[in-house]
């Protein structure tokens, strides 16, 4: 019989969401959604001294915001819970006695000063780290001595010190690791929490995971994780370890990469569609060259078949392209609506809000093009709603132009300007192209000289079409500002 897919994204609350994290997550979500099966949220808070208040909301609000839903968590509950394993320590304590009884397991009283000077050894013998069975072995006597004493025992996993533990990885093939180099890791800590190892197997067990996806820094811990499944006479899920991601330098990912909280990307103006598409492709491909992919694709073609072994880089620049394309996609509703929040937040306080809903769906056409990120749009679009425009006032005279004629280009455009009864990008057309011959400019010298007066940038959307939204009343205004400011300028 083919077993229900249920798989799990298991975080701990120990810091903000970033991409590694949550390409897991999406992985999961993707095979879960792929094959009909289910996707289980399950916080593993075991580790209280680096819990961080708040992490769990942020996760759950990551995943949320890019579209991600689930079939059980501490959020929406389900059938096997509780989801938090702080919630479940009886269970494990339960399982860790089992170990002990059965042989599998057993106390260790070693002081932590004990631990350090075995640690300092190690180093200086340049001998692999790992716990040195001290109290395997103890006998009747001395375990009772050590009972009595001030230590309150960790619970360590007798692990086998010969043959080998060997797995059929989904993504990385056959792998083995010998038993020897495993060393008797602790399954219950001495404050009563179990460690991620006990608490992880129990779990998958328990909530019936079928398949382990998690990253590859996990792939050490599966031959630990097996030994308990088999100990404890579990069936074990299927694994399959997810590459590595690193900076495009090859390094690990790191913030000097780029690589940020998943909160503030959102924050920057990265849609939600776009990130998805992005962790899509880090480490996993249609066919090694589409690379834009909706949701819906995703879901339909997602496969472990086409998860690469190899580490996935993770470039900032190409996540912003990805953007772009995302939001040129856009229809303007859309665009606007998602824009709003940033222009209130980016657009300079003395702009006068609330800010009209009808000018920004003329103003933001202009610049969905250009548009990278949501948080470019305020800086690109704000000589559109700026009362004041502040410019070097050079910026007026365009290549081979000198001031006086920079100042007649400006009258002169004023004057026609001025007589226009219709305002509009025709209009404009109509006398703007042919004056520049008149006044012997080139177009660009002379629309360089106007663009700079209507939006104080040398760069801005087109012109005429620019002039339209602004409109005729607030360029002329600006002109008359750029004429004499270039009359207050010294020769
Ligand atoms: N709690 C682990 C983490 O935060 C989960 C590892 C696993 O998926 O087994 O990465």
């Amino acid at each position: 019989m083919i077993k229900q897919v249920r798989v799990r994204y298991a975080p701990s609350p120990t810091g903000y969401p970033h991409m590694g994290n949550i390409r897991t997550a999406l992985f999961n979500w993707l095979f879960a959604r792929h094959s009909g099966g289910s996707l289980i949220i399950r916080i593993e808070d075991t580790d209280v001294s680096r819990k961080i208040e708040g992490t769990v909301e942020a996760i759950l609000d990551a995943l949320h915001w890019l579209g991600m839903d689930w079939d059980e968590g501490p959020d929406v509950g389900g059938n096997y819970g509780p989801y938090f394993q702080s919630q479940r320590l009886d269970i494990y304590h339960k399982a860790a006695e089992q170990l002990i009884s059965q042989g599998n397991a057993y106390h260790c009283y070693c002081s932590t000063q004990r631990l350090d000077e075995m640690r300092a050894k190690q180093i200086k013998l340049k001998q692999p780290p790992g716990y040195d069975r001290h109290c395997r072995n103890l006998s009747r006597e001395e375990k009772a001595k050590k009972e009595a004493g001030p230590i309150t025992p960790v619970i360590r996993s007798k692990t086998p010190l010969e043959g080998q533990t060997r797995f059929n990885d989904l993504i990385r093939g056959k792998v083995a690791f010998k038993n020897a180099t495993i060393d008797d890791f602790v399954l219950l800590k001495s404050d009563g929490y179990p460690t991620y190892h006990l608490a992880s197997v129990i779990d998958d067990h328990l909530m019936e995971i079928s398949h382990v996806l998690r990253a590859e820094e996990w792939l050490s811990s599966t031959p630990r994780h097996l030994m308990l499944y088999r100990a404890l006479g579990f069936e074990p899920p299927q694994f399959a370890h997810l590459p590595i991601l690193l900076g495009a330098d090859r390094s690990k990912l790191s913030k000097r990469h780029g690589a940020m909280a998943i909160t503030k990307y959102r924050e920057q103006g990265y849609l939600a569609e776009a990130i998805v598409n992005s962790l899509a492709l880090l480490g996993w491909s249609l066919d090694d060259k589409t690379e834009i992919l909706s949701i819906k694709e995703l879901k339909n073609s997602f496969s472990l078949e086409r998860v690469n072994r190899t580490a996935a880089i993770f470039n900032k620049d190409k996540l912003e392209w990805i953007n772009g394309i995302y939001i040129r996609g856009l229809s303007l509703e859309d665009f606007s609506k998602r824009s709003l929040l940033f222009l209130e937040n980016g657009l300079p306080p003395e702009i006068k809000r609330p800010l009209s809903a009808d000018y920004i769906r003329q103003v933001l056409p202009l610049i969905q093009e250009r548009t990278k990120t949501l948080a470019e749009v305020a800086e690109l679009t704000q000589f559109f709603f700026a009362n004041e425009l502040n410019y070097e006032s050079d910026l007026l005279i365009a290549k081979k132009m000198n001031q006086a004629l920079a100042v007649q280009a400006l009258q002169t455009s004023f004057k026609r300007i001025e007589q226009l009864a219709v305002f509009d990008t025709e209009s404009l057309e109509v006398i703007l192209r042919p004056l520049a011959e008149e006044l012997g400019l080139k177009t660009k010298q002379l629309f360089s000289t106007l663009r700079v007066a209507v939006t104080g940038r040398t760069v801005a959307p087109p012109l005429f079409l620019t002039m339209s939204v602004l409109g005729k009343e607030c360029c002329l205004n600006r002109m008359r500002e750029a004429i004499t400011s270039l009359r207050k300028m010294r020769k």
